[in-house]
């Protein structure tokens, strides 16, 4: 995971709740540079891609047909929602983590952690190696069996068309078995331009999300830190979906409007329904925008006018957020459509309520302390009763070799949650079976 990504999911939790205290610590922009005006100059495409219709009223919206059911093989996990990282996934058996170029499993029933690769004598360095990965991995999903995952690799231009220096990278999809042991490339998701030497070129894959036969991403390249001229160079903060079979182009489905951030948008997927928001107005309160729903089986974009808000999760017919306003959750129920307030929390000392998870099971409401930097996770069931709480604060710890790394929080599915070390050596699990025991906390397991 990149250190950007994590940056920004704080900024964003730090920012509910107090969205007009302080202006532009969270936002991305820089001044205009070289790098930006010699993208442009360059005559690179940056120009916003078509995305599909928008529609606004209700009335014109359509039902879908298709089985809504969730289905563990085909739909999304939504595993990282309102949490901009996607190195975690669950499969029936495990869960397994992508770190520092290599891949981890967790085994849900066994409870043991350990490297991907399960060769005899494999020095777990290199290409041999079943759970290595030459390249940079962007992300990763599961899909029908197998592991869906988009890979980082650039190339010089040939040398006769290289007259300043620019160089080409792309994202490429590929497919892994869930041993590791086959890799087949699928397609290229994203062809960009970058020039050399230059640190704006820092690649951003803000989300890749898989959901019944598609790949959905937005990404930022060559943006000059978001500047106006060059916002959407390279293809950049823009919605797309591509077949994961490979045998489709890929489908524009809508750009972020110059200021937004692509980080903010929150792809959350229920049946044929794919939502997510976009700051359509910029101010103070980053992270927040208008909720829409693509509709996949009429691939129109339907807008649900509810107002701005952020950290949504949808359970069933209920959309639940929090707004601008004031430190109260809200509920819009998309069959009858009707707003109100669906959660109203006491207030606890210094800690802010943030944005909140959903497992099928509970919402996980997490509570932050802006001076101390400390995380609180209270669990409520369905009937909104607090069944339990703990702490996932990152915190430092010794691994093998003796160097402090970080663990820091890494929401699983409907039975675990995790804390993860950057390096990938140490993982915390906590069963979430034991919520309301009062025994339930994090375990240290490790690599073995
Ligand atoms: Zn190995």
């Amino acid at each position: 995971m990149s250190m950007k990504k994590i940056i920004l999911s704080f900024f964003i939790v730090i920012f509910l709740f107090s969205a007009c205290t302080n202006k532009s610590e969270t936002q991305n922009y820089q001044p205009e540079n070289q790098t930006s005006v010699s993208i442009a100059e360059k005559g690179l495409d940056i120009e916003p891609d078509e995305g599909l219709e928008i529609v606004k009223n209700i009335a014109d919206f359509t039902e879908v047909k298709e089985n809504q059911e969730y289905n563990f093989e085909t739909d999304n996990q939504n595993i990282s929602q309102n949490y901009t990282c996607e190195d975690c996934l669950e499969t029936r058996e495990s869960y397994y983590f992508y770190r520092n170029g290599r891949l981890y499993v967790f085994d849900k029933a066994k409870k043991t952690y350990s490297l991907l690769c399960n060769k005899p004598d494999c020095s777990h360095f290199g290409e041999t190696c079943n759970a290595f990965f030459p390249y940079d991995c962007e992300g990763m999903e599961y899909y029908k069996g197998n592991i869906y995952m988009l890979i980082r690799e650039s190339s010089e231009l040939d040398e006769k068309d290289n007259n300043d220096g620019l160089w080409q990278e792309t994202l490429e999809l590929y497919r892994m078995s869930l041993d590791g042991t086959e890799r087949t490339r699928i397609c290229t998701a994203a062809t960009v331009i970058a020039q050399k030497d230059v640190i704006d070129n820092d690649f951003s894959v803000w989300y890749i999300k898989v959901h019944r036969g598609y790949l959905y991403y937005i990404y930022n390249y060559g943006t000059g830190g978001g500047n106006e001229r060059s916002f959407y160079a390279n293809n950049s903060n823009t919605l797309y979906r591509i077949p994961l079979d490979g045998k489709g182009q890929k489908e524009c489905i809508c750009t972020i409007e110059h200021g937004g951030l692509a980080s903010a948008v929150d792809l959350f997927f229920q049946g044929s329904y794919m939502y997510f928001i976009k700051a359509d107005f910029v101010h103070e309160g980053t992270g927040y925008g208008n909720l829409y729903r693509l509709n996949t089986e009429s691939m129109k974009l339907e807008y649900m006018d509810i107002g701005e808000i952020s950290c949504f999760i949808v359970n069933g017919d209920e959309i639940v957020y929090i707004t601008l306003e004031n430190g109260k959750y809200y509920s819009y129920n998309t069959k009858t459509w009707e707003k109100k307030v669906f959660f109203e929390p006491e207030p606890r000392g210094d800690l802010t309520y943030g944005y909140m998870l959903y497992d099928s099971n509970y919402y996980y409401f997490n509570l932050f302390n802006m001076e101390s930097l400390e995380y609180i996770c209270e669990v409520y069931n369905e009937q909104l009763e607090k069944v339990g709480e703990y702490d996932r604060t990152t915190f430092e710890v010794k691994n093998n070799d003796n160097e402090l790394v970080y663990a820091y929080y890494q929401p699983g599915n409907s039975d675990y949650d995790f804390m993860i070390t950057y390096d990938g050596s140490i993982l915390y699990y906590l069963d979430k079976s034991l919520i309301g025991t009062g025994t339930e906390k994090f375990v240290q397991v490790k690599a073995e």
